[in-house]
Protein backbone atom coordinates (compact mmCIF):
# COMPACT_ATOMS: atom_id res chain seq x y z
CA UNK A 1 0.00 0.00 0.00
CA UNK A 2 2.84 1.98 0.93
CA UNK A 3 6.00 3.01 -1.93
CA UNK A 4 9.41 3.76 0.36
CA UNK A 5 11.18 6.26 -1.23
CA UNK A 6 14.71 5.27 -2.48
CA UNK A 7 16.39 8.55 -1.20
CA UNK A 8 14.88 8.36 2.17
CA UNK A 9 15.94 4.58 2.82
CA UNK A 10 19.66 3.93 4.09
CA UNK A 11 22.45 6.15 4.29
CA UNK A 12 25.87 6.30 2.49
CA UNK A 13 28.08 4.77 4.87
CA UNK A 14 25.21 1.68 5.70
CA UNK A 15 25.25 0.87 2.29
CA UNK A 16 29.12 1.51 1.39
CA UNK A 17 30.22 -1.07 4.48
CA UNK A 18 27.15 -3.80 3.67
CA UNK A 19 28.38 -3.67 0.03
CA UNK A 20 31.84 -4.94 1.30
CA UNK A 21 30.50 -7.73 4.00
CA UNK A 22 28.27 -8.76 0.71
CA UNK A 23 31.57 -8.90 -1.52
CA UNK A 24 34.07 -10.64 1.22
CA UNK A 25 31.17 -12.88 1.56
CA UNK A 26 30.52 -13.64 -2.28
CA UNK A 27 34.34 -13.77 -2.69
CA UNK A 28 35.11 -15.71 0.40
CA UNK A 29 32.87 -18.88 -1.55
CA UNK A 30 34.38 -18.77 -4.82
CA UNK A 31 31.87 -19.50 -6.75
CA UNK A 32 30.61 -18.05 -10.06
CA UNK A 33 27.19 -17.45 -11.84
CA UNK A 34 26.23 -19.30 -15.28
CA UNK A 35 22.43 -18.25 -16.15
CA UNK A 36 21.67 -19.56 -19.80
CA UNK A 37 24.80 -17.72 -21.41
CA UNK A 38 25.59 -15.23 -19.16
CA UNK A 39 28.86 -16.52 -17.21
CA UNK A 40 30.85 -14.59 -14.47
CA UNK A 41 33.75 -15.87 -12.49
CA UNK A 42 34.40 -15.34 -8.91
CA UNK A 43 37.02 -12.67 -9.52
CA UNK A 44 34.49 -10.89 -11.55
CA UNK A 45 31.35 -10.78 -9.76
CA UNK A 46 33.36 -9.66 -6.20
CA UNK A 47 35.40 -7.02 -8.44
CA UNK A 48 33.19 -4.09 -8.15
CA UNK A 49 30.06 -2.78 -9.81
CA UNK A 50 28.40 -6.12 -9.78
CA UNK A 51 28.50 -6.89 -6.68
CA UNK A 52 27.79 -3.03 -5.49
CA UNK A 53 24.63 -3.60 -7.74
CA UNK A 54 22.95 -6.95 -6.43
CA UNK A 55 23.73 -5.88 -2.83
CA UNK A 56 22.27 -2.67 -3.28
CA UNK A 57 19.97 -2.21 -6.54
CA UNK A 58 19.87 -4.86 -9.10
CA UNK A 59 16.40 -3.52 -10.60
CA UNK A 60 17.39 -0.35 -11.43
CA UNK A 61 20.82 -0.75 -12.93
CA UNK A 62 21.78 2.76 -13.54
CA UNK A 63 25.69 3.04 -15.08
CA UNK A 64 26.82 -0.86 -15.03
CA UNK A 65 29.17 -2.10 -18.18
CA UNK A 66 27.57 -3.64 -20.69
CA UNK A 67 28.03 -6.99 -19.94
CA UNK A 68 26.49 -6.35 -16.33
CA UNK A 69 23.55 -4.36 -17.46
CA UNK A 70 22.47 -7.40 -19.39
CA UNK A 71 22.94 -9.83 -17.54
CA UNK A 72 21.16 -7.91 -14.66
CA UNK A 73 18.47 -6.89 -16.98
CA UNK A 74 17.58 -10.64 -18.48
CA UNK A 75 17.24 -11.43 -14.63
CA UNK A 76 15.16 -8.95 -13.67
CA UNK A 77 12.89 -10.12 -16.83
CA UNK A 78 13.04 -13.64 -16.39
CA UNK A 79 11.67 -12.54 -12.97
CA UNK A 80 9.10 -10.57 -13.75
CA UNK A 81 8.05 -12.60 -16.04
CA UNK A 82 7.45 -15.30 -13.31
CA UNK A 83 5.75 -12.20 -10.81
CA UNK A 84 2.85 -11.67 -13.94
CA UNK A 85 2.31 -14.88 -14.96
CA UNK A 86 2.05 -15.98 -11.11
CA UNK A 87 -0.27 -13.37 -10.48
CA UNK A 88 -2.58 -14.11 -13.70
CA UNK A 89 -2.58 -17.41 -12.64
CA UNK A 90 -3.87 -16.68 -8.75
CA UNK A 91 -5.15 -13.64 -8.88
CA UNK A 92 -6.41 -12.55 -11.94
CA UNK A 93 -8.98 -14.66 -12.55
CA UNK A 94 -10.38 -13.93 -9.14
CA UNK A 95 -11.15 -10.19 -10.63
CA UNK A 96 -13.50 -11.66 -12.91
CA UNK A 97 -17.36 -11.42 -11.15
CA UNK A 98 -18.78 -14.25 -14.07
CA UNK A 99 -16.85 -16.88 -13.86
CA UNK A 100 -18.39 -18.32 -17.37
CA UNK A 101 -19.51 -17.60 -21.09
CA UNK A 102 -17.04 -15.91 -23.71
CA UNK A 103 -16.59 -12.78 -22.18
CA UNK A 104 -14.86 -14.90 -19.30
CA UNK A 105 -13.15 -16.49 -21.72
CA UNK A 106 -12.03 -13.23 -23.44
CA UNK A 107 -10.57 -11.67 -20.49
CA UNK A 108 -8.14 -14.60 -19.55
CA UNK A 109 -7.28 -14.78 -23.23
CA UNK A 110 -6.48 -10.80 -23.27
CA UNK A 111 -4.57 -11.23 -19.99
CA UNK A 112 -2.40 -14.07 -21.46
CA UNK A 113 -1.71 -12.05 -24.85
CA UNK A 114 -0.67 -8.80 -22.61
CA UNK A 115 1.93 -11.09 -20.66
CA UNK A 116 3.29 -12.74 -23.29
CA UNK A 117 3.42 -9.15 -25.32
CA UNK A 118 5.52 -7.97 -22.34
CA UNK A 119 8.35 -10.10 -22.59
CA UNK A 120 8.49 -11.47 -26.15
CA UNK A 121 11.01 -9.25 -26.85
CA UNK A 122 13.62 -11.06 -23.72
CA UNK A 123 16.05 -12.45 -26.15
CA UNK A 124 15.87 -15.51 -23.22
CA UNK A 125 12.22 -16.51 -23.34
CA UNK A 126 12.28 -15.73 -27.07
CA UNK A 127 14.86 -18.83 -27.25
CA UNK A 128 12.27 -20.66 -25.09
CA UNK A 129 9.42 -20.44 -27.49
CA UNK A 130 7.79 -17.02 -26.20
CA UNK A 131 6.61 -16.31 -30.10
CA UNK A 132 4.76 -19.53 -30.23
CA UNK A 133 1.19 -18.39 -30.78
CA UNK A 134 -0.32 -21.56 -29.04
CA UNK A 135 0.82 -20.64 -25.82
CA UNK A 136 -2.11 -17.84 -25.08
CA UNK A 137 -4.53 -19.96 -27.23
CA UNK A 138 -5.75 -21.72 -23.76
CA UNK A 139 -5.29 -22.41 -20.03
CA UNK A 140 -3.25 -25.52 -20.28
CA UNK A 141 -0.84 -24.28 -23.16
CA UNK A 142 -0.16 -21.39 -21.05
CA UNK A 143 0.20 -23.32 -17.85
CA UNK A 144 2.96 -26.02 -19.41
CA UNK A 145 5.03 -22.77 -20.79
CA UNK A 146 4.71 -20.91 -17.15
CA UNK A 147 5.86 -23.93 -15.79
CA UNK A 148 8.77 -24.63 -18.25
CA UNK A 149 9.79 -21.10 -18.07
CA UNK A 150 10.12 -21.64 -13.93
CA UNK A 151 11.81 -24.77 -14.12
CA UNK A 152 14.62 -23.28 -16.79
CA UNK A 153 14.75 -20.87 -14.43
CA UNK A 154 15.28 -22.71 -11.58
CA UNK A 155 17.63 -25.04 -12.84
CA UNK A 156 19.51 -21.57 -13.96
CA UNK A 157 19.88 -20.67 -10.48
CA UNK A 158 21.34 -23.30 -8.59
CA UNK A 159 24.84 -21.81 -8.23
CA UNK A 160 23.25 -18.10 -7.60
CA UNK A 161 21.49 -19.92 -4.96
CA UNK A 162 24.76 -20.86 -3.25
CA UNK A 163 26.88 -17.80 -4.00
CA UNK A 164 23.86 -15.68 -2.58
CA UNK A 165 22.58 -17.70 0.78
CA UNK A 166 20.73 -15.30 2.93
CA UNK A 167 20.47 -17.35 5.85
CA UNK A 168 24.71 -17.93 6.00
CA UNK A 169 25.64 -14.39 5.64
CA UNK A 170 23.03 -13.17 7.86
CA UNK A 171 24.76 -15.95 10.40
CA UNK A 172 28.18 -14.55 9.61
CA UNK A 173 27.12 -10.68 10.31
CA UNK A 174 26.99 -9.54 14.02
CA UNK A 175 23.58 -8.29 14.49
CA UNK A 176 23.32 -7.59 10.69
CA UNK A 177 19.49 -8.21 10.45
CA UNK A 178 18.61 -5.73 12.64
CA UNK A 179 20.87 -3.04 11.79
CA UNK A 180 19.25 -3.18 8.45
CA UNK A 181 16.33 -2.76 9.75
CA UNK A 182 17.09 -0.42 12.17
CA UNK A 183 18.99 1.82 8.43
CA UNK A 184 15.52 1.26 7.14
CA UNK A 185 13.53 3.88 9.28
CA UNK A 186 10.23 2.82 8.47
CA UNK A 187 8.27 1.87 11.73
CA UNK A 188 5.09 1.28 10.53
CA UNK A 189 4.59 -2.01 8.33
CA UNK A 190 4.63 -0.50 4.77
CA UNK A 191 1.85 -3.51 3.62
CA UNK A 192 -0.89 -3.03 5.61
CA UNK A 193 0.08 0.67 7.54
CA UNK A 194 -1.46 -0.34 10.47
CA UNK A 195 1.04 -2.41 12.60
CA UNK A 196 4.21 -0.92 14.17
CA UNK A 197 7.67 -3.14 13.74
CA UNK A 198 9.42 -1.52 16.42
CA UNK A 199 13.44 -1.21 16.91
CA UNK A 200 14.70 -0.72 19.91
CA UNK A 201 17.92 -0.64 21.79
CA UNK A 202 18.52 -3.17 24.83
CA UNK A 203 21.75 -3.91 26.80
CA UNK A 204 23.06 -1.55 24.07
CA UNK A 205 22.49 -3.88 20.68
CA UNK A 206 19.89 -2.57 18.11
CA UNK A 207 16.93 -5.32 18.68
CA UNK A 208 13.40 -5.03 16.72
CA UNK A 209 10.01 -7.03 16.12
CA UNK A 210 9.82 -6.44 12.70
CA UNK A 211 10.61 -8.81 9.63
CA UNK A 212 12.30 -8.57 6.60
CA UNK A 213 10.38 -9.69 3.82
CA UNK A 214 11.80 -9.93 0.54
CA UNK A 215 9.89 -8.43 -1.91
CA UNK A 216 11.14 -10.83 -4.29
CA UNK A 217 11.14 -14.42 -2.53
CA UNK A 218 14.99 -15.60 -1.90
CA UNK A 219 13.90 -19.14 -2.60
CA UNK A 220 12.95 -18.23 -5.80
CA UNK A 221 14.86 -15.26 -7.46
CA UNK A 222 18.32 -16.20 -5.25
CA UNK A 223 20.68 -13.32 -7.33
CA UNK A 224 18.29 -10.69 -4.99
CA UNK A 225 18.89 -12.34 -1.62
CA UNK A 226 21.42 -10.25 -0.29
CA UNK A 227 20.01 -6.90 -2.27
CA UNK A 228 18.78 -3.90 0.15
CA UNK A 229 15.85 -2.67 -1.99
CA UNK A 230 14.83 -6.44 -1.52
CA UNK A 231 14.60 -5.99 1.86
CA UNK A 232 10.97 -4.71 2.76
CA UNK A 233 10.48 -4.32 6.98
CA UNK A 234 6.87 -5.76 7.75
CA UNK A 235 4.82 -6.89 10.31
CA UNK A 236 4.32 -10.62 10.99
CA UNK A 237 1.07 -10.77 9.92
CA UNK A 238 1.34 -9.35 6.64
CA UNK A 239 4.82 -11.22 5.87
CA UNK A 240 4.06 -15.04 7.82
CA UNK A 241 0.53 -15.03 7.44
CA UNK A 242 0.00 -13.38 4.03
CA UNK A 243 2.59 -12.86 1.66
CA UNK A 244 5.00 -15.74 2.54
CA UNK A 245 6.85 -16.61 -0.83
CA UNK A 246 3.88 -16.14 -3.38
CA UNK A 247 4.80 -13.51 -6.01
CA UNK A 248 3.93 -10.11 -5.59
CA UNK A 249 1.02 -8.27 -7.72
CA UNK A 250 3.68 -5.01 -7.58
CA UNK A 251 6.93 -4.53 -9.14
CA UNK A 252 8.42 -3.17 -6.07
CA UNK A 253 7.49 -1.34 -2.80
CA UNK A 254 11.23 1.16 -3.43
CA UNK A 255 10.41 4.11 -5.83
CA UNK A 256 12.13 7.16 -6.48
CA UNK A 257 9.03 9.75 -5.92
CA UNK A 258 6.23 7.87 -4.52
CA UNK A 259 3.05 9.37 -5.69
CA UNK A 260 0.58 9.69 -3.26
CA UNK A 261 -2.61 8.56 -5.00
CA UNK A 262 -5.95 8.01 -3.09
CA UNK A 263 -7.10 4.41 -1.54
CA UNK A 264 -9.28 5.02 0.54
CA UNK A 265 -13.22 6.34 -0.20
CA UNK A 266 -15.54 6.82 2.18
CA UNK A 267 -19.30 6.49 0.62
CA UNK A 268 -22.39 8.29 2.67
CA UNK A 269 -25.97 6.53 2.36
CA UNK A 270 -27.74 9.39 3.97
CA UNK A 271 -26.75 12.58 6.11
CA UNK A 272 -25.84 10.78 9.13
CA UNK A 273 -23.26 9.30 7.48
CA UNK A 274 -21.70 12.68 7.18
CA UNK A 275 -21.82 12.67 11.70
CA UNK A 276 -19.75 9.59 11.87
CA UNK A 277 -22.80 6.81 12.03
CA UNK A 278 -21.33 3.42 10.77
CA UNK A 279 -24.29 2.39 9.77
CA UNK A 280 -24.59 5.12 7.20
CA UNK A 281 -21.39 5.03 5.03
CA UNK A 282 -19.16 2.32 3.58
CA UNK A 283 -15.39 2.57 3.70
CA UNK A 284 -14.34 1.41 0.29
CA UNK A 285 -10.71 0.81 -0.92
CA UNK A 286 -10.81 2.03 -4.82
CA UNK A 287 -6.98 2.34 -5.98
CA UNK A 288 -6.69 3.66 -9.58
CA UNK A 289 -3.65 1.64 -11.14
CA UNK A 290 -4.06 -2.33 -11.40
CA UNK A 291 -1.22 -3.03 -9.39
CA UNK A 292 -2.57 -1.08 -6.16
CA UNK A 293 -6.12 -2.95 -7.15
CA UNK A 294 -4.39 -6.52 -7.01
CA UNK A 295 -2.08 -5.58 -3.90
CA UNK A 296 -5.23 -4.77 -1.99
CA UNK A 297 -6.94 -7.65 -3.57
CA UNK A 298 -3.42 -9.99 -2.18
CA UNK A 299 -3.53 -8.28 1.40
CA UNK A 300 -7.07 -8.66 1.66
CA UNK A 301 -7.35 -4.61 2.65
CA UNK A 302 -11.19 -4.19 2.16
CA UNK A 303 -11.52 -7.07 4.56
CA UNK A 304 -9.10 -5.78 7.04
CA UNK A 305 -9.43 -2.33 6.99
CA UNK A 306 -13.59 -3.15 7.80
CA UNK A 307 -12.34 -2.72 11.56
CA UNK A 308 -11.47 0.36 11.64
CA UNK A 309 -15.03 2.17 10.58
CA UNK A 310 -14.97 2.87 14.70
CA UNK A 311 -11.88 5.12 13.78
CA UNK A 312 -13.31 6.56 10.75
CA UNK A 313 -16.46 7.50 12.86
CA UNK A 314 -14.46 9.49 15.09
CA UNK A 315 -12.43 10.99 12.31
CA UNK A 316 -15.79 12.28 10.68
CA UNK A 317 -16.81 13.71 13.75
CA UNK A 318 -13.85 15.70 14.51
CA UNK A 319 -13.37 16.98 11.23
CA UNK A 320 -17.07 18.72 12.16
CA UNK A 321 -16.69 19.97 15.47
CA UNK A 322 -12.72 21.04 14.92
CA UNK A 323 -12.66 23.25 12.06
CA UNK A 324 -11.53 25.98 11.32
CA UNK A 325 -13.13 28.27 13.86
CA UNK A 326 -12.13 25.83 16.61
CA UNK A 327 -8.17 26.88 15.21
CA UNK A 328 -8.38 30.17 15.62
CA UNK A 329 -9.71 30.04 19.26
CA UNK A 330 -6.67 27.84 19.60
CA UNK A 331 -4.71 30.38 18.06
CA UNK A 332 -5.73 33.29 20.14
CA UNK A 333 -5.60 31.49 23.19
CA UNK A 334 -1.86 30.65 22.47
CA UNK A 335 -1.35 33.95 20.77
CA UNK A 336 0.38 32.08 18.28
CA UNK A 337 -0.09 31.01 14.98
CA UNK A 338 -0.39 26.99 14.26
CA UNK A 339 0.42 25.39 11.24
CA UNK A 340 -2.27 23.42 9.01
CA UNK A 341 0.03 20.36 9.55
CA UNK A 342 0.14 21.03 13.54
CA UNK A 343 -3.11 21.82 13.61
CA UNK A 344 -3.78 17.99 12.05
CA UNK A 345 -1.78 16.13 13.54
CA UNK A 346 -2.90 17.99 16.96
CA UNK A 347 -6.74 16.57 16.44
CA UNK A 348 -6.62 14.07 14.12
CA UNK A 349 -2.63 12.27 15.01
CA UNK A 350 -1.79 12.84 11.33
CA UNK A 351 0.18 15.48 9.66
CA UNK A 352 -1.26 15.25 5.87
CA UNK A 353 2.36 14.55 5.04
CA UNK A 354 3.55 12.13 2.95
CA UNK A 355 5.87 11.03 5.65
CA UNK A 356 3.23 9.86 7.84
CA UNK A 357 2.91 6.66 6.59
CA UNK A 358 6.77 5.94 7.39
CA UNK A 359 6.06 6.36 11.39
CA UNK A 360 2.13 6.77 12.01
CA UNK A 361 -0.41 3.94 11.89
CA UNK A 362 -3.87 4.02 9.93
CA UNK A 363 -2.11 7.37 8.52
CA UNK A 364 -3.15 6.76 5.45
CA UNK A 365 -7.14 5.92 5.90
CA UNK A 366 -6.76 9.32 8.22
CA UNK A 367 -4.93 11.22 4.89
CA UNK A 368 -7.00 10.29 2.05
CA UNK A 369 -10.33 10.55 4.51
CA UNK A 370 -9.37 14.34 5.92
CA UNK A 371 -8.46 15.04 2.14
CA UNK A 372 -11.89 14.05 0.71
ZN1 LIG B 1 1.51 -5.38 7.90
Amino acid sequence: MIKLPKDKIFNNEFITTYQQNVKDFVFHKRGGINFFHHSFSADEISSGELINCISMDPFSRDGLNSKNEYFLKDYYEFSNFLLYSNHYLNIIKTQFTIKKGSNYKKNLMNERVFIINKFRRNDILKHLGIDNPSITKNEKNYLEFHNKIKGEFKRNNANIAKLFDYNDFMRSQDNIRNNILENIKVIICPYCNRQYIDIYSYEGKVKSIAQIDHFFPKSIFPLYSLSLLNFVPSCSHCNCIIKKDKLFPWVSVYANNPLDEKYFYVNYHNVNGLYGDTNSFNLRISPQKKEDINNSIFFRHQEIYENHKDEVSVLLKKRLIFNEGYKNSIEQLLSNKITEHEFKFMIFGVTGNDSDYLTIPLSKLKNDILKS
